[in-house]
Formats: C-alpha cells, structure tokens, sequence
C-alpha cells in the first residue's frame, strides 16, 4: 500500500491573530501543534520563525533554534526550516534566509525556484541565490524541497541545480498552487506542473486556501504527498476557521484513507527521501 507524505505548516510569516485565533505563535505553541499534527499522521513539520513578543516573522538564528527544539522535543518529525518567508515579509537578504538553515541543520528547507509577484509583492530569487542556496544546503547536509510556483519554475530547478549537479540528492518539489502571481490551484494546471517533473522526482502539492485539501487529494490519488497547515489555509471547511493544525492533517489523513493509502510514519517518509533516520543512529 503506498504511504502518503504529510507534510504540516503550522504557521507561515503571513496568518496573524486577526486572520484567525488559533494560529501557533510561540515555540510552545508550534511544537504543541507539530506533536498534535504529527499524532494525527504528519511526517513533516514545515517552519517558520515569529517573535514570540511581535508575533511577527524573524530570521533570528535563536529563535529558530527555539522552535526547531520544540518540535525535536516533543516529536519525531522531520523538520523543514523555511528559506522564503522573510524574503516577502521583511525583505530579507538571501544570507538572512539562509542562515538558520546552515547554522541549526534541520533535515530539509525549503528552496524557492523563482521569483515572481506574489500578492502585491516582489518575491525575489534570481539565479544565483537559487545556486548559492543548492550548494550552501547540499554542503551543510540539508535537503531542499524545491518550492515551484509556475511550469517554468521547474525548468529553473532543472537548469540551474539539477543538470550543473549542485545537489546529491533525489530532487523534492514542492508544487505551489494558488498564490496570487503564481500559478493557479486548478486540476489541469497540477497536471502540468506534475507533467513537467524530471524523472525520479517526488513531490507534493501545496495547494493554497480552499483549494487545500480537494487539490492535494487530487496530488495524491496522482502520486503525490500533500502539505496541509495554517500557512496556507485557516479553513477546515466554509466559514469554519481550523481551530489546530491537527484538524487539517486529520481531515487530509481521512480522506488519504478512505482513497486506500495511508500517511506515512515519519520514518517510512526517512526512508523515501534518502534522510537518515535520527533515532537509527543513537
Ligand atoms: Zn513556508
């Protein structure tokens, strides 16, 4: 039976307590939101770094090394640190977005393959930040997941990372579907964007707002693994905000299992990525 990747969001740098109450701020609440997820059946734990006095995004290397052990603490799952959400939110340099990344070593990050308008914004990712990113990741033992948000996204990946060689691993694409500027979160644009992977790539869909769930099952029952999670969606259904992270991943998880997969453990996700599994080696 195939596993399916659950990956869990928890918050994101744009959701605030206006946008909904339950959001996790601090890293209390984040790993008390990664171990519910995880109960529930996510193998990964997307992050991002917020002032616990502001709530707003930080590239603090200290508080996101606070986060990163409150998950480790109270979980076992993979942990994924974000290299784009200050870039939008606070116009980061790329060195500041990079730098938790290579200082803490999370098992994977997230990398951007392009840039784009995103809201009313400029997200920016020239190539050579999306180079200097691949091999700042690939020598600090870390892998990407390549965050693309349009067909011709891909193409920068495979142009500018994969074909030069600059990481060792089996590429992880991370299909962004739904951001304004981006590509939008439809059956046949997902179809495309799958259509267009290089070969031997896994991936998930990371399908933004209402479009969360129905599109991510319509990723999975093509393949692939599903990214729930408050960064990109409040809503467990119309008009009903999301009150844990673990609503959603439990709502992906039932509908992965009623398809006929199951989420995978996070060690089963270990052992599809090429990560080594932590708890092997104590
Ligand atoms: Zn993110």
């Amino acid at each position: 039976m195939r596993k399916v990747i659950v990956t869990v969001a928890p918050v994101g740098s744009i959701p605030t307590r206006e946008d909904s109450p339950h959001i996790p701020i601090t890293p209390d609440e984040v790993g008390a939101e990664a171990r519910r997820s995880a109960d529930a059946g996510a193998a990964v734990v997307h992050l991002h770094a917020r002032d616990p006095k502001t709530g707003k995004p930080t590239p603090d290397v200290e508080v996101f090394r606070a986060y990163l052990e409150a998950v480790r603490s109270r979980c076992e799952a993979i942990t994924q640190i974000t290299t784009g959400g200050g870039a939008v939110t606070l116009g980061l340099s790329p060195a500041e977005r990079l730098r938790a990344v290579v200082d803490l070593g999370p098992e994977m990050a997230s990398l951007n393959a392009g840039s784009m308008n995103f809201g009313r914004k400029v997200f920016a990712n020239p190539p050579d930040v999306i180079e200097m990113f691949a091999r700042e990741m690939d020598s600090a033992g870390v892998m990407p997941e390549f965050e693309v948000y349009d067909v011709g996204m891909v193409a920068n990946v495979e142009r500018l990372v994969l074909e030069p060689g600059l990481v060792s691993r089996r590429p992880r694409f991370g299909l962004v579907l739904g951001v304004a500027g981006g590509i939008p979160a439809t059956v046949p644009n997902l179809a495309h964007l799958v259509s267009c992977l290089p070969g031997g790539a896994s991936w998930q869909t990371i399908a933004i707002g209402r479009h969360q769930i129905p599109l991510g099952m319509v990723g999975v029952v093509m393949g692939g693994d599903v990214r729930v999670g408050m960064e990109d969606n409040l809503y467990l259904s119309k008009g009903v905000l999301a009150r844990s992270n673990a609503e959603l991943v439990d709502k992906a998880v039932r509908v992965i299992r009623e398809l006929g997969f199951e989420p995978a453990s996070p060690s089963e996700a270990r052992a599809r990525l090429g990560l080594a599994d932590p708890m092997a080696a104590r």
